[in-house]
């Protein structure tokens, strides 16, 4: 009884305004809310232990750089660990002149980079939410992995995990189960994720090239590192290239920390999933994350007009030349009810 009260009271509300958060009405759904999400929990972290799956696989025995401990601690090795010593290189900047014009165009580099980020990683290899052909495919993998987070298929199958298992013990990146520091970076600098289970990404496993550019996933931004040296010099090298790149792993590492753990909950979904929009502003549409657990096959995030959502709008236009095809939308209960009634 008093779960439907709550439930019919807040959710049409909550569509209506775009900043409403920790209202009376909220908290009082939250505690209902609550003995659901940790009942569904329990009942999916039991069958993720049954199905066992293999998220180890395939790690190379060269890499054995254990930055983070099985405890989320960062051990010594952490110093001489990649991610580090691109945060360490950033110091660069206090050797070079100073330029605004290196300010602006980092801030264009981190943009148009997070673009193949969440359009290419997340929306394409992770929710096949729009389609590509072959030729498109490669290119925007390669330009998504110049971004250093690793292969698309190594990316797109954890993240389908992450989907599969969101918010239970079995989730990667969980900040409810294992903090926010290990939701953020510390389950990429463990070695323990540093492989994937194959099965789960199979429809792109299937590709050659792909299979290519995922084992060899330095080869784009080592380019991208080396082409903006050349072009530019160690002042746009230290300032757009290491300069935006670090802004991109915590503008794209902020979705899997802080969008379960700060925003507004739209939808009753089975995870702690939030919509934030400063985290939508950061990430081009990604922070729309609770529309997007709930919908995660469509390639809109932001559902109502103030929901900005910079990735769809360039997707939409790149359909209108031909690249993009076939943009999954949305559908709420309410469409479904028209269609059934034609
Ligand atoms: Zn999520
Ligand atoms: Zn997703």
């Amino acid at each position: 009884m008093m779960y439907s009260w709550s439930r019919s009271l807040t959710r049409e509300k909550w569509w209506r305004c775009p900043f409403r958060a920790g209202h009376s009405e909220a908290i009082f759904r939250r505690k209902h809310e609550e003995a659901g999400i940790r009942e569904d929990r329990r009942r999916r972290t039991a069958r993720g232990k049954e199905n066992n799956v293999a998220t180890s696989q395939q790690v190379s025995p060269l890499r054995k750089l254990k930055a983070t401990r099985e405890d989320g601690r960062l051990s010594p090795m952490f110093l001489v660990h990649p991610f580090f010593l691109i945060h360490a290189a950033v110091l660069g900047i206090f050797f070079v002149p100073f330029r605004w014009k290196f300010v602006v165009l980092m801030l264009v580099a981190y943009v148009v980079r997070m673009f193949f980020v969440t359009a290419v990683y997340h929306r394409y290899f992770s929710h096949r939410s729009y389609k590509l052909n072959r030729f498109w495919q490669f290119l925007l993998a390669f330009a998504a992995e110049s971004s250093g987070q690793k292969g698309v298929l190594w990316w797109a199958a954890h993240h389908r995990t992450h989907h599969q298992y969101s918010d239970t013990e079995q989730d990667v990146h969980s900040p409810i189960w294992k903090g926010l520091w290990w939701s953020h970076v510390g389950w990429i600098l463990s070695t323990d994720f540093d492989g994937y289970d194959p099965r789960l990404i199979q429809d792109f496993g299937k590709y050659p090239e792909l299979r290519w550019l995922n084992k060899y996933h330095s080869v784009p931004i080592v380019t991208l590192g080396v082409l903006t040296w050349l072009l530019g010099g160690w002042s746009a090298f230290f300032w757009v290239f290491v300069g935006s790149t670090i802004l991109l792993y915590h503008g794209t590492f902020s979705i899997n920390s802080l969008s379960h753990l700060w925003g507004t909950r739209r939808f009753d979904t089975p995870d702690d999933s939030r919509n934030n929009f400063v985290l939508a502003l950061i990430t081009l549409g990604e922070g729309w994350h609770n529309n997007h657990h709930k919908f995660m096959y469509a390639c809109r995030q932001g559902m109502k007009w103030w929901e900005v959502d910079f990735t769809y709008y360039v997707l939409r236009m790149l359909s209108w030349v031909g690249i993009t095809r076939e943009i999954r939308e949305f559908r709420l209960p309410s469409d479904a009810a028209k269609d059934a009634a034609v």
